[in-house]
């Protein structure tokens, strides 16, 4: 990928470069903070979410469970941001499908994983606290009347020891998110407004957070980071939290601005996999009430995403549920694989980068025979077809001549995966021990899907404790009335978390910081 610089524009939106800087700029930010005495409220209520995907849904029922009078800010015109979009699957270490399939699991093996993926920089002690709630958190979800595929397998996703991830039937975070939302919505005492953007905290004189300011009918005008200058939609109102307020605003994948000036090999135009609301502004304006900062520039590219279709798509499903376990990826330049197609997100990214690095357009191409899809997502195959981010040939003559990859090669490449499936030795230290012998087929069709990694979550966030309050980069002590969970938070994945692994974090840290407010 070609690099671009930072225009001095892009940075001066931001006053500040980078999370450190933001955190220095955080004095020159308190001038114009909001204090409580200086405010007229024009709503109260116990607990505002500010956030409507699986943190802050999960935060709301749990502060409504508890009786507290609960107000959800959501920006835009639907709820969900990210969690409705992505492929519902939910990794749950010591789950009762593993059980009943005799898959033995615990939470060390789990930790173990994440911290192999995260380059050992991830908070352990949060990792801990999603080992001993993330089973809760599913029969939470179970209770509110989400619906899984509990009659497969587990399947079994890169960089993780066994299988243990569990889909939703719809193959969807909106299997999560839409029984969610209304249980949440039919709570007494809780409220959702939509397209009701969150612009600043509102603090008393010891820095405690005590209310927001936000405005209502806004409108998301697709600007990005600039829609925080620039869009003057909406009408100010000022709402009252006495207990406090809990920020689940998720990432900043589809930030333009502020995901390259964290990490400037992003391109502007670069397509991301996140809603296009997931934007960095409401993480901002905690750094400048205090908040530490950690891992901001750690951002995940998806592995396992195709260049034929527009933002998250089913490519990830039928890569990851199959074309990356018994089939295989190729550089179509050689015909040669190049990475263990089972390794974690970043390493795979990383590979498939050094090949778009050298030759720009040389999409790599994931290949493999219909035994290679799970049971569970076979439905998803004539979606990809019909978008067309999934082709079908017969033979792997006519494979060769779609992507330009030298045939004699690619059937080397096949002959030489399939031995090492027989033998148990992969080249590239893929798994396949587990296989029962079984690779890519002799005989087609072959299915096949073009991959690119694109931008999709960012690691960095505020720095939580385990009851989800948001730590003082002052102080090093919890800011009062201030607690945050999923996406927006920082830490707990490290350098690159593990595919399913956001689902847990953002129920589990949601659910904790609606029960610790
Ligand atoms: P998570 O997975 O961490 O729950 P999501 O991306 O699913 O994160 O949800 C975050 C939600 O927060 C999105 O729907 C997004 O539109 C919303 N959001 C982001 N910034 C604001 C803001 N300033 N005011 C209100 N809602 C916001």
């Amino acid at each position: 990928m070609q690099n671009e610089t930072i225009s001095r524009r892009d940075a001066l939106k931001f006053g500040a470069v980078g999370a450190g800087l933001a955190m220095l700029g955080a004095s020159e930010a308190m001038a114009s903070t909001l204090f409580a005495k200086d405010v007229k409220f024009d709503e109260e209520y116990d607990v505002i979410v500010i956030g409507s995907g699986f943190a802050g849904l999960a935060a709301a029922a749990k502060a409504a469970e508890r009786g507290y009078q609960v107000l959800v800010l959501e920006k835009m015109g639907r709820v969900g941001g990210n969690s409705t979009i992505n492929g519902g699957a939910f990794a749950v270490p010591n789950n009762e499908l593993q059980k009943k399939h005799g898959v033995k699991d615990s939470g060390e093996i789990f930790i173990q994983d994440c911290l192999k993926a995260g380059l050992g920089i991830n908070h352990v002690e949060l990792l801990e606290t999603i080992v001993k709630r993330a089973n809760d958190a599913l029969e939470f979800t179970i209770k509110c009347g989400a619906k899984y595929q509990m009659d497969v397998k587990p399947a079994w996703f890169g960089g993780h020891s066994v299988p243990r991830t569990i889909t939703t039937d719809n193959m969807s975070g909106s299997g999560i998110i839409k029984p969610l939302s209304e249980f949440v919505e039919k709570l007494p005492g809780c409220k959702l407004y939509k397209r009701t953007k969150f612009d600043e905290f509102v603090i008393n004189n010891e820095g405690g957070v005590v209310g927001v300011v936000a405005r209502v009918d806004y409108r998301f005008d697709g600007k990005l980071l600039s829609d925080d200058i620039e869009n003057k939609t909406g009408q100010k109102k000022f709402y009252k939290a006495r207990k406090g307020v809990i920020l689940a605003s998720g990432g900043f994948g589809a930030d333009k601005v502020f995901r390259k000036l964290q990490d400037p090999r992003i391109r502007e135009d670069a397509d991301a996999t996140n809603h296009e609301g997931a934007t960095a502004g409401a993480m901002l304006k905690a750094f400048q009430v205090g908040a530490m900062p950690v891992h901001i520039d750690w951002i995940q590219f998806g592995p396992w995403a195709s260049p034929d279709e527009r933002g998250f798509g089913v490519a990830p499903l039928l890569t990851q549920q199959g074309l990356f376990k018994f089939g295989m990826a190729v550089d179509v330049r050689t015909g040669k694989r190049f990475m263990n197609e089972l390794a974690d997100r970043k390493t795979r990214a990383d590979a498939e980068f050094k090949i778009l690095r050298e030759a720009p357009v040389a999409y790599p191409v994931a290949i493999g025979t219909y035994n290679a899809f799970d049971e569970q997502i076979k439905p998803a195959i004539e979606k990809g077809l019909a978008n067309g981010c999934m082709k079908k040939y017969e033979t792997l003559d006519q494979v060769a001549t779609a992507y330009k990859i030298p045939t004699e090669e690619l059937k080397k490449s096949v002959a030489k995966y399939n031995e090492g499936i027989k033998s148990g030795m992969d080249e590239f230290g893929k798994p396949v021990k587990d296989f029962n012998g079984q690779g890519i087929e002799s005989k087609g069709p072959y299915y096949c899907i073009r991959l690119v990694p694109k931008p999709h979550h960012t690691m960095g966030g505020l720095k939580i404790n385990e009851k989800a309050q948001v730590i003082s980069a002052n102080t090093l002590k919890p800011i009062p009335g201030l607690f945050a969970a999923g996406e927006v938070t920082g830490g707990t994945h490290g350098a690159s978390r593990l595919g399913s692994v956001a689902v847990t974090d953002c129920l589990t840290f949601g659910m904790i910081a609606g029960e610790s407010i």
